[in-house]
């Protein structure tokens, strides 16, 4: 690894709270570029949500989850267990706020403006990834064959129309593919697959996991401070910055990072700052032991389900339920995605099934709170990815590494 770590005293101390891909390609830019970095986290790095993403470096995905229509579809997430958006009935009280700023978000003209936001914060994201993966001295995670995205029949494919029309107006290369192209691409998806898109400008992590866990290795190799603790709170400190309180005692740092994933809020709020974040729990399958049925990301779009080659093994991961971070998972959701895939490729023989469920740190309008806190000298934020944390983390770093080193002003407030 070729790495310049300054530690001239002039550097600033800044800790980072969350090592999950956010936090922890944060806490490595900043520590690249000469900072003091102590990166805290109660558990094994990378153990959080994105431990369990789909993998997919997706700059493609400018449409926000919140698109105009979405409150037709209400009715179906209360009372579809098995659709790809679920809200139980008994959380609808709880996520109120967050929905009605969700269907705000939906409005035509707030959805272009969220496209434009999205497409210029991850228009680089896999040339940086690349970059950071020969960097951490691990090049063969990222791969870059496309995503293929797949539907039954050519109706299906005509309602996500104004998705595929939005992402072609911001310049994504996309190829309309029928039966026989699908077979040269993926022989093994199933015949029901007979029309989609194929973006193949897109990339993927073949084991995340592993990824978050490398990129901590080479923080720490260049100088950075890994501290495994439970931060409990966290205040302004008249003497430096911010205190950091762990179960262990107190830190202080010229500057605070929250990369903490949906658990932000908690570490926010006793300072009377709310975020607009919500928890979209998503969930995969994967099959360890059994060879990937595909060479690339495939996603199922009628159930908006991603199938991904893993270094070792296969991952069916997606959907989207509402539900909070205490609610245990359904397992009824483990047993849709284990269906799915066998529906999508007939005849897989699979082995051993490990079921997880992560939460998506999520906004409502799907646009990530990257930057200072107003009126918080000190305090930044590095949360609300949602579906994209994987992709945009690169950019997230570059982005807070440019503002607190260099003061560069191109950073708004992530809140008032
Ligand atoms: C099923 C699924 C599929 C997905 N697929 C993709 C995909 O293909 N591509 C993509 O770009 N994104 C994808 N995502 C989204 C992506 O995984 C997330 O956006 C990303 O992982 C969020 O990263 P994070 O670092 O913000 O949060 P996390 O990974 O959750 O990390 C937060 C860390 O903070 C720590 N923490 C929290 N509170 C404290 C505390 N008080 N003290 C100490 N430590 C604390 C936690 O232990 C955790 O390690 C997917 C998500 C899911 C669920």
């Amino acid at each position: 690894m070729s790495q310049t770590v300054s530690l001239s005293r002039a550097a600033p101390a800044i800790a980072v709270v969350g090592a999950g891909i956010v936090g922890a390609t944060t806490a490595y830019m900043l520590a690249r570029r000469g900072a003091h970095v102590t990166l805290i986290d109660r558990t094994e790095p990378g153990r959080g949500c994105s431990y369990g993403n789909a993998g997919a470096l997706a700059p493609a995905s400018i449409v926000p989850l919140a698109m105009p229509g979405i409150l037709r579809r209400v009715p179906g997430m209360l009372l579809d267990p098995a659709g790809p958006l679920r809200l139980p009935l008994g959380y609808v009280p709880r996520a109120i706020p967050w929905l009605a700023r969700f269907v705000a978000a939906s409005r035509r003209d707030r959805v272009e403006a969220i496209a434009a936001r999205l497409a210029a914060l991850n228009a680089e994201a896999i040339e940086r990834h690349t970059v950071l993966a020969r960097e951490i001295g691990a090049p063969e995670l990222v791969r870059t064959h496309g995503h293929l995205h797949v539907y039954r029949d050519a109706g299906a494919l005509a309602k996500d129309a104004p998705a595929w029309a939005l992402r072609e107006r911001y310049g994504v290369r996309c190829e309309r593919v029928e039966r026989a192209d699908i077979e040269s691409l993926e022989p093994r998806l199933g015949a029901c697959y007979r029309t989609g898109v194929f973006l193949p400008d897109q990339a993927m992590v073949v084991n995340p996991f592993r990824y978050v866990q490398q990129i901590v290795r080479a923080f720490v190799v260049g100088g950075g401070r890994l501290v495994r603790d439970e931060v409990r709170a966290i205040e302004p400190d008249l003497a430096r910055g911010w205190s950091v309180h762990t179960s262990e005692g107190r830190q202080t740092a010229d500057h605070l990072i929250l990369a903490a994933g949906a658990q932000t809020p908690l570490l926010v709020g006793p300072l009377g700052v709310r975020l607009p974040i919500e928890s979209q729990r998503g969930y995969h399958v994967t099959f360890p032991d059994d060879a990937a049925p595909v060479s690339r990301i495939v996603v199922l779009a009628d159930r908006k389900v991603f199938v991904t080659p893993l270094e070792r093994g296969f991952r069916v991961a997606g959907t989207v339920e509402f539900g909070g971070l205490l609610r245990p998972p359904d397992p009824r959701r483990f047993a849709l995605l284990g269906r799915l895939a066998r529906e999508a490729f007939p005849g897989i023989a699979t082995g051993e099934e490990r079921h997880w469920m992560g939460h998506r740190p999520s906004t409502p309008d799907s646009l990530p709170l990257v930057g200072p806190v107003a009126s918080r000298a000190g305090l930044w934020l590095a949360t609300g990815h949602g579906h994209l944390g994987l992709t945009g983390a690169v950019s997230t770093a570059h982005a807070l590494a440019d503002a607190i080193l260099e003061g560069s002003p191109a950073l708004a407030p992530a809140i008032a």
